[in-house]
């Protein structure tokens, strides 16, 4: 089975994400463990991961359905050694948050040249990063997003994302989420089921099915290998309904969770149900 759900609100704390995720009806969710616009937030309360783990019992979530995602400053690849510092100091307190609420994966971009720095530098230093955090935490995961490609991030292609588990230490603490609309956009033709099926064998071939920890669910508003980031409605975009089916059909892609990141928050509840019946 799969497991399918949105990027709900945490606001108030993040003891609210499961109990925003269980009123949409959700088996799965994502959130922010942080303010993720900004660099530092003030550590999680004992309270909050207390109220957050007894809600996850409460509805029925295991960690297998729950994939946080990390700020969006952190840039693991960053040019220059301040930035990378921070961005590291900054990613490896989200891995330590999830640590703390009992969670076992953690989802973020990869990271970009800026303009700084040749690609493959940047890839090795993103690696470089993401064993640095694993080496100060215990039990999360670290899950790379494949990106839609857009100004000078990185992990757009299947290769690039290889490039970097392969230079990770810990291969048990590291995996990948695929953003449906990002692979479009990034130049893997999904607007069709036969397309579907087919990026999914070739990110087998090039990363390992086995590598996979989640899935963001998105149409997505521009064409193939636009490289523009822009998310649609589940059936509103140039993915279309037929393709996100044919991947919520693998077998392989059991026991994962789908988030949606779409951007008609209200359609959650309802999208939710028509995709729980698809995926059984
Ligand atoms: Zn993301
Ligand atoms: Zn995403």
């Amino acid at each position: 089975m799969k497991y399918i759900g949105a990027h709900v609100s945490a606001a108030g704390g993040v003891e609210n994400a499961p109990l925003n995720a269980h009123e949409i009806g959700a088996t799965a969710f994502a959130f922010f463990t942080k303010n993720q616009r900004q660099w530092s937030s003030p550590p999680l309360d004992q309270r909050s991961i207390d109220l957050f783990k007894e809600r996850c019992r409460q509805f029925l979530y295991t960690p297998a359905q729950i994939l946080p995602h990390d700020s969006y400053l952190i840039n693991l690849g960053h040019p220059e050694t301040d930035g990378l510092l921070k961005s590291r100091a900054a990613f490896t307190d989200e891995l330590h948050r999830c640590e703390q609420l009992g969670l076992d994966r953690l989802n973020f971009h990869p990271g970009g040249t800026l303009g700084g720095i040749d690609e493959e530098s940047c890839l090795f230093r993103v690696a470089e990063s993401i064993n640095r955090g694993l080496d100060k935490t215990r039990g999360v995961c670290a899950v790379i997003e494949n990106t839609a490609g857009q100004g000078t991030n990185l992990g757009h292609t299947f290769e690039q994302l290889a490039y970097i588990i392969d230079r990770v230490e810990d291969k048990s603490r590291v995996g990948v989420c695929i953003d449906t609309c990002h692979a479009l956009v990034a130049g893997y033709d999904i607007s069709t089921p036969a397309g579907a099926k087919r990026m999914l064998d070739r990110f087998d071939a090039v990363v390992g099915i086995n590598y996979l920890r989640g899935f963001h669910l998105n149409d997505a508003k521009k064409g193939v290998g636009s490289r523009v980031d822009r998310h649609a409605d589940i059936g509103q975009g140039t993915i279309g309904f037929a393709s996100l089916r044919q991947i919520l059909k693998d077998v392989r892609l059991d026991n994962l969770p789908f988030i949606l990141e779409t951007p008609d928050t209200s359609l959650w509840p309802e999208t939710i149900r028509l995709l729980k019946g698809l995926a059984a």
